[in-house]
């Protein structure tokens, strides 16, 4: 008799991290039921090369300093650790290997889904975790061409937020406050990050 615990992984580059990924993270939380949701922000992200993604460990404690006051927050280092591209395939493979009897879900936003298909080793990723697909301004929830049973699709309330439209905005001198926790407004100040 196994005591499985079931374990929410939300890869972003979290550049920086947001509350909508938040908002999204702690609502499959709630309705899936997870005992834990490990953040775990990408290495040198391979779809996003050349344009001049910031540092990891910026984005790293960024997303720390704003998942530290929930219980079921955590961050997972194995994607800078590992360097070089990220692969959601390695990502799970790496996470499956530190949890070997807990349940696996793998939550992403409505435009990360629709590029699912464009992933390495697609097959793969469906038989490491259930994916979770969720709702996000702007972009159209759609899972036909996935495999039936292997992704489930869940609202969640509506943040029109993004991580550029963050950068753009410090860029440009307009307040983050508010879309950003506290901590990351002040951590982006403090490193002097997007300036342009
Ligand atoms: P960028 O603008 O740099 O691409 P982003 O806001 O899309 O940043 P990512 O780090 O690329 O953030 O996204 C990580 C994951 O969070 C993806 O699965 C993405 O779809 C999801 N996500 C990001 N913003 C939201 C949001 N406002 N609502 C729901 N899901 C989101
Ligand atoms: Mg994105």
């Amino acid at each position: 008799m196994t005591d499985k615990r079931r374990i929410g992984v939300m890869g972003g580059t979290f550049d920086p991290i947001h509350h909508g990924h938040l908002v999204a993270a702690s609502e499959v939380q709630a309705k899936f039921e997870l005992d834990e949701v490990i953040f775990v922000p990408t290495g040198q992200p391979w779809q996003k090369s050349g344009s001049g993604v910031s540092p990891a460990e910026d984005r790293y404690l960024m997303t720390v300093i704003a998942t530290a006051s929930n219980p079921r927050f955590s961050v997972s280092r194995v994607d800078i650790d590992r360097g070089g591209p990220t692969y959601t395939a390695d990502t799970l493979s790496d996470l499956a290997d530190r949890f070997p009897d807990d349940d696996l879900f793998f939550i992403t936003g409505a435009d990360a889904l629709s590029q699912i298909v464009s992933w390495k080793r697609v097959d793969e990723l469906f038989t490491k975790a259930h994916f979770i697909g969720v709702t996000r301004p702007g972009f159209r929830l759609d899972g036909h061409h996935l495999p039936q049973g292997s992704v489930s699709l869940i609202e969640v309330p509506a943040m029109a937020i993004s991580s550029t439209a963050c950068r753009d905005r410090v860029c440009a001198g307009l307040p983050v406050w508010y879309l950003v926790p506290d901590g990351v407004v002040q951590y982006i100040s403090k490193r002097g990050l997007y300036q342009c």
